[in-house]
């Protein structure tokens, strides 16, 4: 560490621990004009403790974290352009603490794909078995279910058999898919 009036080389004459030990203050002085200065050097991102399920404990590892929401994101668009930033904001969520639980991880996770894409939330539910997340499953569940009925015509009439405002009626279901309901085929 260089002298801040003369550039010179300093030496180290007194080390401090603090913060609990994450930290170094240490005195140093000049070895040409003998000024006097301190720094401190702390610890980096002190990194928390996850606790699972069956309650051991593990390091926070973000990797896993990214690796999650990418595997429930997979081929869906929205859910993987969401992927980075609900990432974020898990590790940051996570990083703030000393400790947190593998299932309180799974809840930021889920709170964030709800919001992006409902498919790549389930499946992140059912990866992760959030079970006490179930009832809210099972919602989601039934709305998508009742969304696919509606959205699938439950025969497949043909066209001459229709009069005209059934057939706008069935075929312009048809003609605008969702993204989970493969476009009946005629
Ligand atoms: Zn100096």
């Amino acid at each position: 560490m260089n002298c801040p009036l003369c550039e010179a080389k300093s030496r180290v004459v007194e080390s401090r621990p603090t913060d609990a030990g994450a930290g170094v203050r240490r005195r140093r002085e000049c070895e040409s004009c003998e000024h006097r200065f301190t720094t401190f050097e702390r610890r980096e991102d002190a990194v928390p403790t996850v606790c699972k399920r069956d309650g051991r404990r593990q390091i926070f590892d973000p990797a896993k974290v990214r690796a999650g929401l990418e595997r429930a994101a997979h081929k869906r668009q929205r859910a993987a352009a969401a992927t980075e930033a609900i990432a974020a904001g898990v590790i940051a969520e996570a990083t703030r603490q000393r400790e947190i639980s593998s299932r309180r991880i799974g809840e930021l996770c889920l709170d964030g794909l709800r919001d992006a894409d409902r498919i790549a939330y389930l499946r992140y539910a059912s990866v992760h078995k959030q079970l006490a997340d179930l009832d809210a499953i099972r919602a989601e569940l039934s709305e998508f279910d009742l969304e696919v009925v509606a959205a699938t015509p439950v025969v497949e009439p043909r066209r001459d058999e229709l009069t005209e405002p059934a057939k706008s009626a069935v075929f312009a279901t048809a003609a605008a898919p969702t993204a989970r309901t493969p476009a009946p085929t005629f």
